[in-house]
Order: structure tokens, then sequence, then C-alpha cells
């Protein structure tokens, strides 16, 4: 942090113009204005040396402090989201998903979706980049503006279950109604019967036609009631969230294994061999 009334590049202040220097000073200080602060002998000098006007070098000032004040609210929202990995769209390889459409993962990366609730479902089987692109999205809605959240189906589940017992289940659902984008990772590798299912349901619904969800998936939405334990439910909550929704269906190569391929054939059987076909 520089803070001398003297700058290198400055010329010495008289006593008047150091007197107002410090009156500055303690504007910003009072209104909290701190990179502003930090960045006025700088700017000053700058203004000086280069001949900006007053309102050249008044918005270079505020500029350090809005760009502050946008990298705080940034960091912000990433902590809220709670993203499990530093998984980004850029750095998801098409080449390795041949199935998976760039030009469509490009066009929700800019977010416009979430402009009108559109649902995103990423449906395939483990390996294949769900969680990496659930990630890339989520990230990308944070660093547009958007209040985002993650979680996984099975975490939504036992966290409504807590809330109905602790007789907390408004706020929770309020909680799961607030983010613009709320990603829900791996619904289908844990059971959710009963009342997981109505849950995740009432986050659905209550999330209907205002607010985005994506969605992964390692099952095909016609074993969904398998998984919710009740093809009712299953079909509710399938029309409410394909109603406006876009599906990316990931097959092929898990990209976990492509490594291992190469080098050992018995560990792709045995590790395929889990693998379901989508129904
Ligand atoms: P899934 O959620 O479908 O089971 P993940 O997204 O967890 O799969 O992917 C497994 C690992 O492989 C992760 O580390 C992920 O970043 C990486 N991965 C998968 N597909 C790709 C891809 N096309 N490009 C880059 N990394 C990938
Ligand atoms: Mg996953």
């Amino acid at each position: 942090m520089t803070d001398s009334l003297t700058m290198p590049t400055s010329p010495p202040m008289s006593g008047a113009q150091a007197s107002l220097y410090q009156q500055l000073r303690g504007h910003l200080a009072t209104l909290k204005l701190t990179a502003a602060a930090e960045h006025l002998p700088g700017v000053l000098a700058q203004a000086e040396a280069e001949q900006w006007s007053m309102t050249a070098t008044l918005e270079h000032l505020l500029a350090r402090e809005v760009e502050a004040t946008e990298a705080r609210k940034l960091a912000g929202r990433l902590r809220f989201a709670s993203l499990p990995t530093p998984a980004t769209l850029a750095d998801f390889d098409f080449d390795a998903a041949p199935g998976v459409d760039k030009k469509l993962v490009d066009e929700l990366a800019t977010c416009r979706y979430l402009d009108t609730a559109t649902n995103v479902l990423l449906i395939g089987p483990p390996g294949v980049g769900k969680t990496h692109l659930a990630v890339g999205l989520g990230r990308a809605a944070a660093e547009a503006g958007y209040r985002t959240y993650f979680t996984t189906a099975a975490d939504l589940a036992a966290r409504c279950h807590r809330a109905a017992i602790e007789g907390r289940w408004a706020t929770t659902m309020r909680f799961f109604a607030g983010p613009t984008l709320l990603v829900i990772d791996e619904l289908g590798y844990l059971p959710l019967p009963g009342e997981a299912a109505s849950a995740l349901f009432q986050v659905v619904s209550q999330r209907y036609l205002k607010t985005s969800i994506v969605l992964t998936t390692n099952r095909g939405v016609a074993s969904w009631g398998e998984v919710l334990g009740d093809t009712t439910v299953a079909a509710a909550m399938l029309d409410r969230l394909l109603h406006r929704s876009v599906v990316l269906n990931l097959d092929g190569d898990s990209y976990r294994l492509r490594d291992h391929h190469a080098k050992n054939d018995a560990l792709r059987h045995a590790a395929t061999g889990t693998r379901r076909p989508l129904q």
C-alpha cells in the first residue's frame, strides 16, 4: 500500500494541499471505500503526470473501488455456491465426449437459459463428465452474477429430513427456492423413496417456471419411478423438469477410465460391467 504525501512522481504538496488530501483520505475511509483510499496516491500521481481531466481522475479512482467490490461479491457468490471441484466449462474436453453438442454447451455458458427458468438435465453413465459440466454451469452462473447453489440429491434429501425433524421445513424449502440456479447432482445413485422423493418434488415444484435446475442423473428418465419409489411422483416431477428444459445425453467411454483402458483391459471390463444402459 502506498500512502505517502509525496509520491515520487508528484511535486511536494503545499500545506493546504496536504490537508485537503488528508480530508479526502478521511472521506474515503468514512465511506469505507478502502480500495479507492489505497489507490488514491497512485491515481493522483498518474493524473498529474498524464494531465487527466477531473472527470477522468474520479472515474479511475472509483473504478478501482468498483473492481474491488465486484471481486468481493464474486468471491461471496462462489463461496455460497459450494461447488465441489474447480471444474470449468472451458476445461471440458469435447473431443473426449463426442456425444456432447459443443454449440449447445456454449449457448448454456451464456446463462441465457436462466432468464427463462429453463432446466438442464445431464443424463449418462458414471464418469462421462456430468458433474464436471454441472459444476462448470454453476461456476459460469456465479461468475455472471447469479445466485447459485450446488448440492447432491442425497444431501438435499438428508437436509430436508433433518429440517422436518427439527421443525425447519418451511425455512429449508425457502432456502432451496432462493438461488437463481440450483444444481442437483447424482440423482439415481441412491434410491430416494418416500419423504426424500417428496422433498425433491417440492423443491422442483416451487422452482417450476421461476428458476432453473441443473440436474445430473445416471438413470434414464424411464427408471425414475424406481429411484423415487413412486411412478406418480416421478411422472409429476419429470413433467415440471422437462416442460422447459435442455437435455444432454452423455454416453460413451467413461473419462475416468479412459487412461486405464489403454493400460489394462481387464480393469476396463470390471469397471464398465457395472454400467447400466440408459432406458
Ligand atoms: P460423472 O459425473 O459423469 O460421473 P465426472 O464429471 O465426475 O463424471 O467426471 C469424472 C472425471 O473426469 C472428472 O475429474 C472430470 O473433470 C473428468 N472429465 C470427464 N469428462 C471430461 C471431459 N470431457 N473433459 C475433461 N474432463 C472430463
Ligand atoms: Mg458425477
